[in-house]
């Protein structure tokens, strides 16, 4: 924790979409926050300011969450410049969709490294400095994809299911450490990553949605902001789905 209270949450993927809100929930609820990104400098930047009016120190470090040694840096630098990080959540994503007997090994290869090992990467990091202060929440992006499948994401389902599997066995492992670490599997969020798909397989899945809409960044932020919040102290190795009722 800062001298002046503030906790310090570390986010992946926080310059767009669900990150974004993410960082700027945690900002309204008192962190300071360090995000990374990977190549988008102006959304970044327009993140890091507005976090900024909100009253929060806020760091923007360019990161492959895919390179360990990029992770512990941006890490270091973290604490470093604001303190101890209490909270990580893992919002780099990627999508490259494709039918199974399409996929190029560049498409499934470059999706689970972002996807799986930069979770891996940024929990691995973090989780290490919060044992030794035996306390931390940490929470990971999965998908109802990962749930529950989606076709032509054969790649992207198999590495948000991964998440799942592995922050169960993360919560279990640190429970005793004072660490809680849970899921968050949103449907369709109306976000870039949702824009990247042809409209009508977007209309396609929006017709699945008994609630009739998107979903907002800011209602996952919301979530993950109360998961990451002492709130939550006896919630961990669980997975929240939020998704206004697909079926997929
Ligand atoms: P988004 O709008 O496309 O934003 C992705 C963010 O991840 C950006 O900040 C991007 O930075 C960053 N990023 C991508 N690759 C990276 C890498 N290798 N290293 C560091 N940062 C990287 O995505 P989103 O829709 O907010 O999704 C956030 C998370 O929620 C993802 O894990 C996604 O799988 C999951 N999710 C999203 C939805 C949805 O409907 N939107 C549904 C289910 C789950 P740059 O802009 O610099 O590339």
């Amino acid at each position: 924790m800062a001298d002046d209270g503030r906790k310090v949450a570390l986010v992946s993927g926080g310059s767009r979409g669900i990150g974004r809100a993410t960082v700027l929930q945690l900002a309204r609820e008192g962190f300071d926050t360090s995000f990374c990104y990977r190549s988008d400098v102006s959304a970044a930047h327009e993140v890091q300011s507005l976090a900024k009016e909100l009253g929060a120190r806020c760091l923007a470090v360019p990161v492959d969450v895919a390179d360990g040694d990029s992770v512990r840096a941006w890490l270091a630098e973290t604490e470093a410049k604001l303190g101890p990080v209490e909270v990580a959540v893992t919002c780099a994503g990627v999508t490259h969709d494709q039918p199974l007997v399409m996929m190029s090994d560049h498409e499934w290869n470059s999706v689970l490294a972002t996807n799986l090992t930069g979770a891996f990467e940024v929990c691995r990091a973090a989780v290490f400095v919060m044992m030794k202060r035996r306390r931390g929440s940490v929470i990971t992006l999965s998908s109802v994809a990962g749930v529950h499948g989606n076709p032509s994401q054969t790649n992207y389902s198999a590495s948000k299911a991964g998440i799942i599997g592995f922050s169960k066995a993360l919560a279990k492992e640190v429970a005793r450490f004072g660490i809680r670490v849970n899921t968050v599997a949103p449907g369709l969020i109306d976000t870039d990553m949702i824009h990247a798909m042809p409209e009508r397989v977007r209309k396609k899945l929006l017709a699945a949605v008994p609630l009739g809409r998107f979903g907002r960044a800011e209602e996952v932020a919301d979530l993950i902001a109360y998961l990451a919040s002492d709130r939550a102290a006896y919630v961990t190795a669980s997975v929240f789905e939020i998704h206004g009722g697909i079926t997929i």
